[in-house]
């Protein structure tokens, strides 16, 4: 079966790729000729999903999943939640994105925050939603310099290390969006 996911990340693609195996065939937004700006434009990770989801779908009539992730910290009324990839500001920067969640939580001594991913699979019309969880803490400045993103200020609970100090095998076993994959993976192939 062809299922389009709607990103263009490669190590998305490739990741998704080898965990469906051969049953499976996974196209990008490159693959099927969407050069579009997709909406999302919701308040929640999984309006925002669907919305992804269902812009391909009618869009194009293919089966197909979009992710959607947020970083959610206790103490901030669970911010930057869906404002993740902009949260200080349209440049979209990592650096500035951490430097604003560390200056906001100065001072602060609970630090508790989770990633959450959400997956939204339509086949045949059909919506599912799948969600990957892990839960840590903000560290009190950036440690280690692999990952992307909150990687550096990010430490997952009964670690000792953060997100960018650990290789990609290793935080994906336990990670938001590996979690949410595993799900979707074990859905799809049952
Ligand atoms: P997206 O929905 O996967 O594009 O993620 C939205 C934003 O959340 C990204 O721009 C990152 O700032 C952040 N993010 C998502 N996944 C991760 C992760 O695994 N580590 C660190 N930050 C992440």
């Amino acid at each position: 079966m062809k299922l389009v996911f709607a990103t263009n990340n490669k190590h998305k693609l490739s990741e998704l790729q080898n965990m469906l195996g051969n049953e499976f065939q996974v196209l990008s937004l490159a693959d099927i000729n969407c050069q579009d700006e997709i909406p999302e434009d919701h308040e929640t990770l999984e309006e925002n999903a669907s919305q992804k989801a269902h812009y391909i779908y009618e869009k194009f009539g293919l089966n197909c999943f979009a992710d959607d992730t947020g970083l959610e910290v206790a103490s901030l009324n669970n911010e930057p939640g869906v404002y993740s990839a902009r949260y200080a500001g349209s440049s979209r920067s990592s650096e500035d994105n951490m430097k604003k969640v560390l200056q906001r939580l100065d001072g602060v001594e609970e630090r508790e925050a989770r990633f959450r991913t959400v997956i939204s699979l339509i086949i045949d019309g059909k919506e599912t939603q799948f969600e990957g969880i892990v839960n840590g803490d903000i560290l009190l400045e950036e440690k280690g310099k692999d990952g992307f993103g909150y990687d550096p200020i990010f430490q997952p609970k009964s670690y000792d290390v953060s997100f960018a100090e650990m290789s990609i095998n290793e935080k994906n076993k336990i990670s938001h969006r590996g979690n949410a994959v595993r799900k979707l993976v074990e859905y799809l192939l049952k």
